[in-house]
């Protein structure tokens, strides 16, 4: 786990945050600056600096990561009304934090990306 990773210290606990969700391969907390009423970020504990990164064998991980936005939607009230799911990789994806992470937005109209 790298020491100056953000994402890492959040889900391993050195910075104190409120999770929305915690199991053995992810953790989901809101979003310091979020876009929308609902803005929480499902990131894997086991760091992956982008999606470049990612091996065949992470398709498991990566389809929970799905399932538990999918679950947390539900949970939110946004999964009738809808909701967005975006990860970011590199700079011209405005990817920040260099831990892969599924964005879960919803409750308002969201902008269409035509
Ligand atoms: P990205 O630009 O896709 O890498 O997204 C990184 C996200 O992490 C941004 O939406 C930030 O607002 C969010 N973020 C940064 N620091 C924190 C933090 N300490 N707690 C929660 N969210 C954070």
């Amino acid at each position: 786990m790298p020491d100056d990773c953000l994402f890492c210290r959040i889900a391993g606990g050195a910075i104190p945050t409120d999770f929305e969700h915690e199991d053995d391969r992810v953790v989901a907390f809101r979003d310091i600056n979020p876009q929308a009423p609902t803005h929480i970020l499902i990131v894997p504990k086991r760091h992956i600096a982008t999606v470049n990164d990612l091996a065949a064998d992470d398709a498991d991980l990566v389809g929970h990561m799905m399932l538990t936005a999918r679950s947390l939607a539900e949970n939110e009230g946004i999964a009738g009304p809808g909701y967005r799911l975006v990860v970011n990789c590199n700079p011209d994806g405005a990817q920040s934090v260099y831990h892969i992470h599924l964005h879960l937005m919803g409750g308002r109209q969201l902008r269409g990306l035509g």
